[in-house]
């Protein structure tokens, strides 16, 4: 008698590949063959119907001599097929089973592995290290993916903590960026670049974002890039820039508001400063009052002019130092040595 066998590569085996249930995909689409599909009493061959649950099935070609091959299309999860010789059953019923679909964690674990520059940076020649993280990350909406990619968005970690330390700390807070880059130079990739990392708010569609890990203090002074950092940082926007075709060899907009009730009066007013005469100097095009202007313009950034969360991220010193990052000099502005921690 008939049998149900599965369609893996060339001609199914009738031993081998016979099924217990039929696996799917998470719409119910999928393949199953029909192995002795043709009726040996009656010389005709044999269809494949769905007996029980929601789907259809259709013959879709024979695979060698003893094997018809079947599509199947919305097929419910726990639906059961059954062959039939005219409106003889042929074979027993056999139950299919719907596959879940890869959750996000699985996700971004293999895009990760993948090493493709779609999802991995690539820095000298090779995919950086990568670190998956399994949670914390892919916005708190539905929708988890990147869309257009505007540019790279620099952090500051406001602690010292080791490349899998920063994995921990995101897994566990919920806060996460693309990629870390410790005091040494070292870079992590946590979150493929195809998918929405929780930095600057929750979940930004289209900045890559990237901490620094630095010392940060509660009147908002934050650590500055060391050397080896700045190198880092310096190949990761290089890749960015090459990879994607919107950001421009320039710092994005920058914010150009107050937060000084958000941060404290002088963050608030030293960071003003900052963006005032990184336009001035024509290191950014313009400045903007709405982080909405911000993220919608391209080129390097920071999450200061992304966001409207609470903190001075990644600090006045950074934003300086990050004209370095594209080749020009540091920017310094009066006031800003209080909020600066030496690299
Ligand atoms: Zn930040």
């Amino acid at each position: 008698m008939a049998h149900f066998v599965g369609i893996y590569s060339g001609i199914p085996d009738p031993d081998l590949d016979a099924l217990s249930e039929l696996a799917v995909d998470a719409a119910g689409n999928g393949r199953v063959g029909l192995w002795g599909y043709i009726d040996t009493a009656t010389g005709k061959a044999c269809d494949v119907r769905v007996v029980s649950g929601k789907g259809t099935v259709a013959a879709a070609g024979k695979l060698g001599g003893q094997v018809m091959g079947f599509s199947l299309a919305g097929v419910a999860d726990g639906a059961q097929i059954q062959a039939f010789s005219g409106s003889r059953p042929y074979t027993a019923p056999l139950t299919v089973r719907r596959s879940e679909g890869p959750t996000l964690a699985q996700m971004n674990a293999s895009r990760l592995a993948s090493g493709d520059p779609r999802h991995v940076a690539h820095i000298d020649g090779r995919p950086v290290k990568t670190l998956a993280l399994a949670k914390g990350f892919g916005g708190y909406q539905a929708i988890h993916q990147m869309a257009e990619v505007n540019g790279l968005a620099v952090h500051i970690t406001g602690g010292l903590l080791s490349l899998q330390g920063a994995k921990t700390t995101a897994e566990s807070s919920g806060a996460s960026a693309h990629f870390t880059i410790d005091r040494d130079g070292n870079i992590a990739q946590y979150v493929a670049l195809t998918l929405m990392a929780n930095a600057q708010g929750p979940g930004n569609r289209n900045y890559i974002s990237v901490e620094m890990v630095g010392k940060g203090t509660n009147t908002g002074a934050c650590q500055l890039m060391s050397t080896r950092q700045l190198a880092t940082l310096g190949k990761l926007w290089e890749f960015i820039y090459v990879n994607y075709p919107n950001p421009p060899w320039q710092l994005a907009t920058v914010y150009g508001g107050d937060k000084s009730a958000l941060t404290s009066p002088r963050v608030g007013r030293v960071s003003k400063a900052m963006a005032a005469e990184l336009v001035s100097r024509g290191r950014a095009p313009a400045m903007a009052a709405s982080v909405n202007e911000c993220i919608a313009s391209r080129g390097l950034s920071c999450h200061f002019w992304l966001d409207m969360a609470k903190k001075p991220c990644p600090g006045v010193g950074i934003m300086g130092q990050l004209p370095q990052v594209l080749g020009y000099e540091e920017v310094r502005v009066a006031g800003d040595e209080e909020l600066r921690i030496p690299a």
